[in-house]
């Protein structure tokens, strides 16, 4: 029973090896399918997007592992796209060959008064930082903002996974700036639930949190995994790996508690569409 991931990166962004790599070893691991997710980039400096002048490169060289590798592994070519209004997103993209999907996420919330946009996944100072001067220290009207941004982002511009829906919560160590169980936070997630329901796109349960940050923590948490699975929306499992033994961390863990959540099927790009699969804690039954 293989497993698959669909958010990964690469030297071409922030990841540490070229995507040949990450294929050696998804190889290795019996993966029956693999997709690259680089951050695309954006036209403004930052130190993990890719660079304009790289992104013909990145597509071409997927391209060609994917030809290369055909009869051994099914590799689809995608990019983690960052959604900002007006500036970044995927209407924002030139380039003129076809991706097989993309994974729309929000890392970027507004700006500071000298027009940097605020990273909110950097660093707790920097998250601090925007916090203090961009809303004035009041948590709650980031979360909306960034909630309100991940909407806007499949109204405008519906992405094939939405990433980590609740990354906001990532500094929240603690319960520092708010508890998961207030009511005006879990309205706002099942409004953009209903969203995402309403307009047909897939959610990631992405396991970085939980194996880079030794948290026993997944985005989304396991109380919004139970809704999306009451709701009957569709879920992708992803690493968002950056190194190779990353392909598949943290999975076992996520299937524990995936199967706790009652959800029935994961979703899987395999022969060119998505479907849903069975799985347990060897990956998906084909
Ligand atoms: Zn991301
Ligand atoms: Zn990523």
């Amino acid at each position: 029973m293989p497993w698959i991931n669909y958010h990964s990166h690469t030297h071409y962004c922030d990841g540490n090896h070229a995507p040949g790599n990450y294929i050696l070893k998804a190889m290795e691991l019996g993966l029956k399918a693999y997709g690259f997710s680089s951050h695309a980039p954006v036209n403004f400096k930052t130190e993990w997007c890719m660079k304009n002048d790289k992104i013909q490169m990145y597509l071409d060289e997927i391209a060609g592992l994917k030809e290369k590798y055909k009869s051994e592994i099914e590799i689809y070519l995608g990019l983690e796209i960052d959604y900002i209004p007006g500036i970044a997103g995927r209407m924002k993209q030139l380039f003129d060959r076809k991706l097989d999907f993309f994974i729309g996420s929000i890392h970027f919330v507004d700006s500071f008064f000298d027009g940097t946009h605020w990273n909110i996944d950097t660093s707790a100072e920097l998250f601090e930082s925007g916090l203090k001067n961009i809303f004035g220290g009041d948590f709650r009207k980031v979360a909306e903002r960034f909630f309100d941004l991940n909407q806007q982002m499949i109204e405008e511009d519906k992405p094939d996974v939405i990433g980590h829906m609740d990354k906001i919560k990532m500094f929240n160590t603690n319960e520092r700036y708010f508890r998961q169980r207030d009511k005006w936070y879990k309205d706002r997630v099942e409004y953009l639930l209903q969203i995402i329901k309403e307009k047909g796109t897939i959610v990631e349960v992405n396991t970085r949190g939980f194996y880079r940050y030794n948290q026993l923590d997944l985005y989304p948490s396991q109380w919004i995994i139970e809704m999306l699975a009451k709701k009957d929306i569709p879920i992708v499992l992803n690493s968002d790996s950056h190194k190779p033994e990353e392909i598949i961390a943290g999975f076992e863990y996520a299937v524990e508690k995936l199967k706790k959540a009652r959800v029935k099927c994961l979703w899987a790009l395999i022969d060119n569409r998505w479907q849903c699969f069975e799985y347990n804690q060897q990956g998906i039954v084909l």
